[in-house]
Protein backbone atom coordinates (compact mmCIF):
# COMPACT_ATOMS: atom_id res chain seq x y z
CA UNK A 1 0.00 0.00 0.00
CA UNK A 2 1.48 3.47 -0.83
CA UNK A 3 1.39 6.21 1.58
CA UNK A 4 1.06 8.85 -0.50
CA UNK A 5 -1.42 9.33 -3.61
CA UNK A 6 -1.28 12.71 -5.47
CA UNK A 7 -4.19 12.58 -7.64
CA UNK A 8 -6.23 12.76 -4.00
CA UNK A 9 -6.36 15.11 -1.23
CA UNK A 10 -7.02 13.89 2.23
CA UNK A 11 -9.25 15.71 4.48
CA UNK A 12 -8.55 15.08 7.87
CA UNK A 13 -10.46 16.74 11.29
CA UNK A 14 -9.80 15.71 14.91
CA UNK A 15 -11.58 15.36 18.17
CA UNK A 16 -9.06 15.57 21.45
CA UNK A 17 -10.65 14.32 24.87
CA UNK A 18 -8.58 16.32 27.51
CA UNK A 19 -9.14 15.15 31.18
CA UNK A 20 -8.87 17.69 32.97
CA UNK A 21 -6.42 17.83 36.15
CA UNK A 22 -9.48 18.81 38.30
CA UNK A 23 -8.98 17.06 42.38
CA UNK A 24 -12.77 16.06 42.30
CA UNK A 25 -14.75 14.47 39.50
CA UNK A 26 -17.01 16.67 37.31
CA UNK A 27 -20.24 15.65 39.09
CA UNK A 28 -19.55 14.56 42.18
CA UNK A 29 -16.40 15.07 44.58
CA UNK A 30 -14.87 11.83 44.28
CA UNK A 31 -11.05 11.91 43.60
CA UNK A 32 -9.87 11.66 40.27
CA UNK A 33 -6.36 10.16 41.69
CA UNK A 34 -5.20 7.57 38.78
CA UNK A 35 -3.95 4.01 39.21
CA UNK A 36 -6.31 3.48 42.65
CA UNK A 37 -7.84 -0.35 43.41
CA UNK A 38 -10.85 -0.61 40.71
CA UNK A 39 -13.65 0.64 41.98
CA UNK A 40 -12.91 2.67 44.82
CA UNK A 41 -13.47 6.46 43.70
CA UNK A 42 -16.71 6.04 43.84
CA UNK A 43 -20.27 7.59 44.72
CA UNK A 44 -24.10 6.95 44.20
CA UNK A 45 -23.61 10.03 41.93
CA UNK A 46 -20.85 8.43 39.53
CA UNK A 47 -22.13 5.35 39.89
CA UNK A 48 -25.66 6.20 38.45
CA UNK A 49 -27.79 5.11 41.50
CA UNK A 50 -31.10 6.30 41.17
CA UNK A 51 -31.89 9.78 42.97
CA UNK A 52 -28.29 10.68 43.27
CA UNK A 53 -28.10 13.99 41.71
CA UNK A 54 -24.82 15.94 40.06
CA UNK A 55 -23.32 18.96 40.54
CA UNK A 56 -20.99 20.87 38.74
CA UNK A 57 -17.48 21.20 39.78
CA UNK A 58 -16.84 25.12 39.18
CA UNK A 59 -12.93 23.87 38.71
CA UNK A 60 -13.66 21.89 35.53
CA UNK A 61 -15.57 25.36 34.27
CA UNK A 62 -12.27 27.36 35.07
CA UNK A 63 -10.12 25.52 32.93
CA UNK A 64 -12.45 25.07 29.83
CA UNK A 65 -12.48 28.95 29.87
CA UNK A 66 -8.56 29.00 30.29
CA UNK A 67 -8.19 26.42 27.03
CA UNK A 68 -10.77 29.06 24.85
CA UNK A 69 -8.96 31.69 25.82
CA UNK A 70 -5.30 30.38 24.69
CA UNK A 71 -7.13 29.50 20.78
CA UNK A 72 -8.77 32.80 21.16
CA UNK A 73 -12.13 31.27 20.82
CA UNK A 74 -15.80 32.91 22.01
CA UNK A 75 -16.16 31.52 25.38
CA UNK A 76 -20.36 31.13 25.72
CA UNK A 77 -21.48 32.75 29.25
CA UNK A 78 -24.31 30.65 28.88
CA UNK A 79 -23.82 27.06 28.13
CA UNK A 80 -26.18 23.82 28.85
CA UNK A 81 -25.25 20.33 29.71
CA UNK A 82 -27.27 17.21 27.80
CA UNK A 83 -27.59 13.91 28.15
CA UNK A 84 -25.91 11.42 25.24
CA UNK A 85 -27.98 8.19 25.33
CA UNK A 86 -26.40 5.15 24.31
CA UNK A 87 -25.57 1.86 26.58
CA UNK A 88 -22.47 0.40 27.27
CA UNK A 89 -21.20 -1.77 30.60
CA UNK A 90 -19.17 0.94 31.49
CA UNK A 91 -22.12 3.52 31.43
CA UNK A 92 -24.05 2.62 34.39
CA UNK A 93 -26.62 5.89 33.99
CA UNK A 94 -27.00 4.49 30.00
CA UNK A 95 -26.13 8.26 29.32
CA UNK A 96 -23.42 10.62 29.39
CA UNK A 97 -23.51 14.11 30.35
CA UNK A 98 -21.91 15.74 28.05
CA UNK A 99 -22.84 19.47 26.10
CA UNK A 100 -24.33 19.58 23.03
CA UNK A 101 -26.42 22.48 21.58
CA UNK A 102 -24.32 25.59 23.51
CA UNK A 103 -20.97 24.55 24.26
CA UNK A 104 -18.55 26.19 26.89
CA UNK A 105 -16.34 27.43 23.99
CA UNK A 106 -16.76 28.05 20.53
CA UNK A 107 -14.94 28.87 17.51
CA UNK A 108 -11.23 29.59 17.93
CA UNK A 109 -7.92 28.57 16.35
CA UNK A 110 -4.35 27.53 16.78
CA UNK A 111 -1.46 28.32 14.56
CA UNK A 112 1.11 25.18 13.38
CA UNK A 113 4.14 25.51 11.60
CA UNK A 114 4.80 22.12 8.83
CA UNK A 115 7.29 22.10 7.43
CA UNK A 116 8.54 25.15 7.52
CA UNK A 117 5.00 26.33 6.74
CA UNK A 118 2.84 28.17 9.13
CA UNK A 119 -0.96 27.29 9.11
CA UNK A 120 -4.30 28.12 10.98
CA UNK A 121 -6.54 25.09 11.95
CA UNK A 122 -9.95 26.04 12.85
CA UNK A 123 -11.45 24.74 16.54
CA UNK A 124 -15.04 24.25 15.82
CA UNK A 125 -15.99 24.06 19.65
CA UNK A 126 -14.53 22.43 23.42
CA UNK A 127 -16.90 21.01 25.28
CA UNK A 128 -17.28 19.70 28.70
CA UNK A 129 -18.35 16.48 29.78
CA UNK A 130 -17.82 13.54 31.88
CA UNK A 131 -15.78 10.39 31.03
CA UNK A 132 -16.96 6.61 30.88
CA UNK A 133 -15.72 3.90 33.14
CA UNK A 134 -13.01 0.96 32.21
CA UNK A 135 -13.63 -2.11 30.47
CA UNK A 136 -11.27 -4.50 31.53
CA UNK A 137 -10.70 -7.59 29.53
CA UNK A 138 -8.95 -10.94 31.08
CA UNK A 139 -9.38 -13.69 28.93
CA UNK A 140 -12.91 -14.87 28.87
CA UNK A 141 -13.97 -12.85 31.81
CA UNK A 142 -14.56 -8.68 31.36
CA UNK A 143 -14.57 -6.58 34.21
CA UNK A 144 -15.49 -3.17 34.68
CA UNK A 145 -13.96 -0.28 37.03
CA UNK A 146 -16.13 2.89 37.12
CA UNK A 147 -13.31 5.07 39.10
CA UNK A 148 -12.40 7.18 35.99
CA UNK A 149 -16.78 7.72 35.73
CA UNK A 150 -17.50 10.95 35.71
CA UNK A 151 -13.99 12.72 35.51
CA UNK A 152 -13.67 15.60 33.76
CA UNK A 153 -13.13 15.73 29.80
CA UNK A 154 -12.53 18.47 27.45
CA UNK A 155 -13.63 17.34 24.03
CA UNK A 156 -12.16 19.88 21.63
CA UNK A 157 -13.59 19.66 17.99
CA UNK A 158 -11.19 20.99 15.01
CA UNK A 159 -12.61 21.66 11.74
CA UNK A 160 -11.16 19.33 8.94
CA UNK A 161 -8.77 21.97 8.00
CA UNK A 162 -5.35 19.13 8.01
CA UNK A 163 -4.31 17.86 4.68
CA UNK A 164 -2.04 14.72 5.70
CA UNK A 165 -1.20 12.98 8.74
CA UNK A 166 1.92 15.80 9.23
CA UNK A 167 -0.60 18.66 10.07
CA UNK A 168 -2.64 16.58 12.22
CA UNK A 169 0.67 15.51 14.35
CA UNK A 170 1.45 19.19 14.45
CA UNK A 171 -1.34 20.38 15.14
CA UNK A 172 -1.99 17.71 17.97
CA UNK A 173 1.45 18.34 19.34
CA UNK A 174 0.37 22.10 19.45
CA UNK A 175 -2.81 21.45 21.61
CA UNK A 176 -0.84 19.03 23.58
CA UNK A 177 1.95 21.68 24.23
CA UNK A 178 -0.99 24.17 25.01
CA UNK A 179 -3.31 22.14 27.64
CA UNK A 180 0.61 21.32 29.23
CA UNK A 181 1.38 25.30 29.51
CA UNK A 182 -2.33 26.07 30.96
CA UNK A 183 -1.48 23.34 33.58
CA UNK A 184 -4.88 22.26 32.97
CA UNK A 185 -4.20 18.45 32.17
CA UNK A 186 -1.35 16.60 32.60
CA UNK A 187 -2.03 15.48 29.12
CA UNK A 188 -0.03 12.16 29.73
CA UNK A 189 -1.13 9.92 26.40
CA UNK A 190 -0.47 6.48 27.83
CA UNK A 191 -2.80 7.13 30.81
CA UNK A 192 -5.30 8.29 28.58
CA UNK A 193 -5.38 11.93 29.66
CA UNK A 194 -5.16 13.08 25.67
CA UNK A 195 -6.69 10.37 23.45
CA UNK A 196 -7.53 11.36 19.63
CA UNK A 197 -10.23 10.36 17.35
CA UNK A 198 -9.30 10.87 13.61
CA UNK A 199 -11.84 11.83 11.23
CA UNK A 200 -10.21 11.17 7.63
CA UNK A 201 -11.66 11.11 4.14
CA UNK A 202 -10.12 11.74 0.45
CA UNK A 203 -11.79 13.22 -2.58
CA UNK A 204 -10.01 13.64 -5.98
CA UNK A 205 -7.89 16.89 -6.45
CA UNK A 206 -9.92 19.84 -7.13
CA UNK A 207 -12.84 18.55 -5.98
CA UNK A 208 -14.57 20.41 -3.46
CA UNK A 209 -17.35 17.94 -2.29
CA UNK A 210 -16.68 16.02 1.04
CA UNK A 211 -17.02 12.14 1.02
CA UNK A 212 -17.59 9.54 3.39
CA UNK A 213 -15.43 10.11 6.40
CA UNK A 214 -14.45 7.33 8.17
CA UNK A 215 -13.37 7.60 12.61
CA UNK A 216 -10.60 6.20 13.91
CA UNK A 217 -10.93 5.78 17.87
CA UNK A 218 -8.67 6.16 20.56
CA UNK A 219 -5.32 6.99 19.24
CA UNK A 220 -3.01 7.42 22.00
CA UNK A 221 0.30 7.96 20.66
CA UNK A 222 1.63 10.54 17.98
CA UNK A 223 3.50 7.55 16.13
CA UNK A 224 0.60 5.67 15.94
CA UNK A 225 -1.78 8.38 14.86
CA UNK A 226 0.50 9.26 12.32
CA UNK A 227 0.23 5.48 11.18
CA UNK A 228 -3.42 5.35 11.29
CA UNK A 229 -4.22 7.99 9.17
CA UNK A 230 -1.55 7.28 6.33
CA UNK A 231 -2.65 3.34 6.30
CA UNK A 232 -6.28 4.56 6.24
CA UNK A 233 -5.81 7.57 3.11
CA UNK A 234 -3.82 4.45 1.59
CA UNK A 235 -6.64 2.09 1.93
CA UNK A 236 -9.34 4.37 0.87
CA UNK A 237 -6.97 6.07 -2.16
CA UNK A 238 -6.58 2.28 -3.31
CA UNK A 239 -10.32 1.12 -2.94
CA UNK A 240 -11.49 4.40 -5.35
CA UNK A 241 -9.04 3.41 -7.92
CA UNK A 242 -9.82 -0.32 -8.01
CA UNK A 243 -13.79 0.97 -8.10
CA UNK A 244 -14.78 -0.60 -4.66
CA UNK A 245 -14.58 2.80 -2.81
CA UNK A 246 -18.62 2.59 -1.92
CA UNK A 247 -18.20 -0.83 -0.80
CA UNK A 248 -15.35 -0.63 1.16
CA UNK A 249 -15.99 3.10 2.76
CA UNK A 250 -18.55 3.32 4.77
CA UNK A 251 -19.41 5.34 7.20
CA UNK A 252 -18.06 3.80 10.43
CA UNK A 253 -16.03 3.74 13.12
CA UNK A 254 -12.61 1.91 12.79
CA UNK A 255 -10.05 1.22 15.46
CA UNK A 256 -6.09 1.00 14.13
CA UNK A 257 -4.33 -2.48 15.37
CA UNK A 258 -1.06 -1.48 16.54
CA UNK A 259 0.70 -4.98 15.73
CA UNK A 260 -0.75 -4.76 12.37
CA UNK A 261 -0.36 -1.75 12.07
CA UNK A 262 -3.94 -1.26 10.12
CA UNK A 263 -7.73 -0.15 10.46
CA UNK A 264 -10.39 -2.35 11.26
CA UNK A 265 -13.94 -2.08 11.38
CA UNK A 266 -15.58 -1.66 14.75
CA UNK A 267 -18.74 -0.17 14.28
CA UNK A 268 -20.83 1.22 11.94
CA UNK A 269 -20.72 5.31 12.86
CA UNK A 270 -23.80 6.56 15.07
CA UNK A 271 -25.60 9.96 14.01
CA UNK A 272 -26.50 12.75 16.61
CA UNK A 273 -29.99 11.22 16.07
CA UNK A 274 -29.32 8.20 17.33
CA UNK A 275 -27.99 9.59 20.87
CA UNK A 276 -31.10 10.89 21.30
CA UNK A 277 -29.62 14.13 22.91
CA UNK A 278 -31.86 16.60 25.12
CA UNK A 279 -30.82 18.85 27.65
CA UNK A 280 -29.68 17.23 31.13
CA UNK A 281 -32.80 18.03 33.60
CA UNK A 282 -30.37 17.98 36.79
CA UNK A 283 -28.45 20.46 35.98
CA UNK A 284 -28.57 24.24 35.73
CA UNK A 285 -28.14 25.80 32.55
CA UNK A 286 -24.05 27.02 32.81
CA UNK A 287 -23.84 30.62 33.68
CA UNK A 288 -20.45 32.06 33.94
CA UNK A 289 -20.44 35.53 35.99
CA UNK A 290 -17.44 38.36 35.57
CA UNK A 291 -15.49 36.68 38.62
CA UNK A 292 -15.45 33.20 37.29
CA UNK A 293 -14.55 34.57 33.83
CA UNK A 294 -11.79 36.58 34.62
CA UNK A 295 -10.43 33.62 37.23
CA UNK A 296 -10.67 31.78 33.92
CA UNK A 297 -9.21 33.71 31.11
CA UNK A 298 -5.99 34.94 33.65
CA UNK A 299 -3.72 32.04 32.00
CA UNK A 300 -0.18 32.24 31.57
CA UNK A 301 2.39 33.16 28.98
CA UNK A 302 1.59 30.61 26.08
CA UNK A 303 4.79 29.07 24.28
CA UNK A 304 4.12 30.79 20.82
CA UNK A 305 4.36 34.13 23.21
CA UNK A 306 6.79 32.72 25.02
CA UNK A 307 8.75 32.00 22.25
CA UNK A 308 8.42 35.78 20.38
CA UNK A 309 10.08 36.83 24.12
CA UNK A 310 13.27 34.70 23.92
CA UNK A 311 13.56 36.69 20.75
CA UNK A 312 12.96 40.01 20.83
CA UNK A 313 13.79 40.59 24.54
CA UNK A 314 16.46 38.00 25.10
CA UNK A 315 17.99 37.98 21.97
CA UNK A 316 18.12 34.18 21.60
CA UNK A 317 17.59 32.86 17.80
CA UNK A 318 14.29 31.48 16.81
CA UNK A 319 16.16 27.87 17.03
CA UNK A 320 16.99 27.96 19.88
CA UNK A 321 13.85 29.56 21.25
CA UNK A 322 11.98 26.82 19.65
CA UNK A 323 13.50 23.62 21.59
CA UNK A 324 13.16 25.56 24.98
CA UNK A 325 9.61 25.76 24.43
CA UNK A 326 9.10 22.74 23.37
CA UNK A 327 8.03 21.63 26.62
CA UNK A 328 6.27 23.03 29.83
CA UNK A 329 9.52 21.44 31.91
CA UNK A 330 12.06 23.07 29.79
CA UNK A 331 10.95 26.67 29.45
CA UNK A 332 10.51 26.81 33.47
CA UNK A 333 14.01 25.37 33.81
CA UNK A 334 15.54 28.11 31.56
CA UNK A 335 13.43 30.71 33.42
CA UNK A 336 14.72 29.51 36.89
CA UNK A 337 18.37 29.69 35.71
CA UNK A 338 17.42 32.96 34.12
CA UNK A 339 15.86 34.02 37.63
CA UNK A 340 19.59 33.24 38.73
CA UNK A 341 21.19 36.11 37.09
CA UNK A 342 23.06 33.94 33.85
CA UNK A 343 23.29 35.39 30.57
CA UNK A 344 19.99 34.26 28.46
CA UNK A 345 22.24 33.02 25.67
CA UNK A 346 24.69 31.63 28.44
CA UNK A 347 21.35 29.42 30.02
CA UNK A 348 20.28 28.48 26.64
CA UNK A 349 23.40 27.06 25.29
CA UNK A 350 24.34 24.95 28.19
CA UNK A 351 20.75 23.59 28.35
CA UNK A 352 20.24 22.95 25.34
CA UNK A 353 23.21 22.17 23.48
CA UNK A 354 25.31 20.67 26.62
CA UNK A 355 22.88 19.42 28.79
CA UNK A 356 20.13 17.91 26.45
CA UNK A 357 23.11 17.23 24.19
CA UNK A 358 24.47 14.72 26.72
CA UNK A 359 20.67 13.01 27.62
CA UNK A 360 20.44 9.96 25.96
CA UNK A 361 17.28 7.49 25.65
CA UNK A 362 15.09 7.92 28.77
CA UNK A 363 17.05 10.07 30.60
CA UNK A 364 15.19 13.50 30.71
CA UNK A 365 15.58 16.76 31.98
CA UNK A 366 13.08 15.64 34.76
CA UNK A 367 15.01 12.83 35.41
CA UNK A 368 18.83 13.42 35.31
CA UNK A 369 19.48 14.80 38.70
CA UNK A 370 20.39 18.55 37.70
CA UNK A 371 17.70 20.78 38.56
CA UNK A 372 17.99 24.48 37.23
CA UNK A 373 20.21 25.73 40.15
CA UNK A 374 23.02 23.30 39.67
CA UNK A 375 23.51 24.57 36.15
CA UNK A 376 22.48 27.74 36.85
CA UNK A 377 25.69 27.45 39.21
CA UNK A 378 27.96 25.70 36.63
CA UNK A 379 27.12 28.61 34.07
CA UNK A 380 27.78 31.51 36.19
CA UNK A 381 31.10 29.97 37.29
CA UNK A 382 32.01 30.07 33.39
CA UNK A 383 30.70 33.40 32.89
CA UNK A 384 32.37 34.90 36.27
CA UNK A 385 35.81 33.05 34.86
CA UNK A 386 36.37 31.41 37.98
CA UNK A 387 36.57 28.00 36.02
CA UNK A 388 36.88 27.85 31.82
CA UNK A 389 34.19 26.67 29.47
CA UNK A 390 36.17 23.43 28.81
CA UNK A 391 36.30 22.85 32.39
CA UNK A 392 32.49 23.23 32.38
CA UNK A 393 31.79 20.67 30.10
CA UNK A 394 33.94 18.11 31.96
CA UNK A 395 32.41 19.07 35.15
CA UNK A 396 28.96 18.70 33.38
CA UNK A 397 29.89 15.07 32.33
CA UNK A 398 30.39 14.25 35.91
CA UNK A 399 27.19 15.69 37.20
CA UNK A 400 25.66 13.64 33.86
CA UNK A 401 27.39 10.63 35.02
CA UNK A 402 26.74 10.74 38.60
CA UNK A 403 22.81 12.33 38.58
CA UNK A 404 23.78 15.69 39.95
CA UNK A 405 26.11 16.76 42.24
CA UNK A 406 28.08 19.92 43.96
CA UNK A 407 29.75 22.20 40.97
CA UNK A 408 31.95 24.14 43.51
CA UNK A 409 33.11 20.73 45.06
CA UNK A 410 33.61 19.11 42.12
CA UNK A 411 35.85 22.28 40.71
CA UNK A 412 37.96 21.91 44.19
CA UNK A 413 38.35 18.05 43.53
CA UNK A 414 38.81 18.50 39.91
CA UNK A 415 41.57 20.92 40.54
CA UNK A 416 39.94 23.20 37.98
CA UNK A 417 39.92 26.71 39.40
CA UNK A 418 41.47 29.28 37.03
CA UNK A 419 44.15 31.28 38.39
CA UNK A 420 41.81 34.89 38.33
CA UNK A 421 44.33 36.35 40.96
CA UNK A 422 46.59 38.98 38.91
CA UNK A 423 49.86 39.42 41.08
CA UNK A 424 49.83 34.88 40.38
CA UNK A 425 49.43 36.01 36.80
CA UNK A 426 51.94 39.18 36.61
CA UNK A 427 54.71 36.65 38.60
CA UNK A 428 54.21 34.37 35.95
CA UNK A 429 54.46 35.93 33.10
CA UNK A 430 57.62 38.29 34.69
CA UNK A 431 59.39 34.84 34.86
CA UNK A 432 58.60 33.89 31.59
CA UNK A 433 59.87 37.02 30.15
CA UNK A 434 62.87 37.41 31.97
CA UNK A 435 63.83 33.72 30.77
CA UNK A 436 63.30 34.91 27.17
CA UNK A 437 64.75 38.16 26.53
CA UNK A 438 65.73 37.44 23.09
CA UNK A 439 62.42 36.45 22.23
CA UNK A 440 60.73 39.87 23.61
CA UNK A 441 63.34 41.84 21.06
CA UNK A 442 62.19 39.43 18.00
CA UNK A 443 58.42 40.40 19.18
CA UNK A 444 59.24 43.66 19.48
CA UNK A 445 60.99 43.94 15.92
CA UNK A 446 57.65 43.02 14.60
CA UNK A 447 57.76 38.63 14.95
CA UNK A 448 53.83 38.15 16.25
CA UNK A 449 53.44 35.40 16.56
CA UNK A 450 55.31 34.80 19.43
CA UNK A 451 52.66 36.51 21.57
CA UNK A 452 50.80 33.02 21.64
CA UNK A 453 54.04 31.33 22.21
CA UNK A 454 54.52 33.51 25.50
CA UNK A 455 50.70 32.89 26.43
CA UNK A 456 51.09 29.01 26.14
CA UNK A 457 54.43 29.70 28.28
CA UNK A 458 52.38 31.40 30.94
CA UNK A 459 49.62 28.83 31.12
CA UNK A 460 52.14 25.69 31.62
CA UNK A 461 53.63 28.02 34.19
CA UNK A 462 50.23 29.44 35.78
CA UNK A 463 48.15 25.84 35.95
CA UNK A 464 44.14 27.26 35.78
CA UNK A 465 44.83 30.73 34.67
CA UNK A 466 42.20 32.39 32.71
CA UNK A 467 43.74 32.61 29.00
CA UNK A 468 41.44 36.06 28.38
CA UNK A 469 43.05 37.57 31.62
CA UNK A 470 46.51 36.27 30.47
CA UNK A 471 46.33 37.65 27.13
CA UNK A 472 45.41 40.70 28.71
CA UNK A 473 48.07 41.33 30.98
CA UNK A 474 50.99 40.04 28.54
CA UNK A 475 49.55 42.60 26.00
CA UNK A 476 49.95 45.83 28.68
CA UNK A 477 53.03 44.32 29.93
CA UNK A 478 54.77 43.88 26.29
CA UNK A 479 53.71 47.44 25.31
ZN1 LIG B 1 -18.53 9.99 42.66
Amino acid sequence: MTTQNSSFETIIGLEVHVQLNTATKIFCSCATSFGEAPNTNVCPTCLGLPGALPTLNIEAVKKAISFGTAVNAQINQNSIFARKNYFYPDLPKAYQISQYEIPIVGRGSLEIECEGEKKRIGITRAHLEEDAGKNIHEGEISKVDLNRACTPLLEIVSEPDMRDSNEAVAYLKKLHSIVRFLGISDANMQEGSFRCDANVSIRPKGDSKLYTRVEIKNLNSFKFIQKAIDYEVARQCEAWEDGKYEVEVVQETRLFDTTKGATRSMRGKEEAADYRYFPEPDLLPVYIDEKLMSEGRAIPEMPDEKCVRYCTELGLKEADARVLISSVELARYFEQMLESGVSAKGAQNWLTNELLGRLKGENTIESCGIDSKTLSVLVARVEGGQISGKSGKEILDVLVAQKGGDVDKLIESLGLAQVNDDSALINAIDSVLSANPDKISEYKAGKDKLFSFFVGQVMKNAKGANPVRVNELLKEKLQ
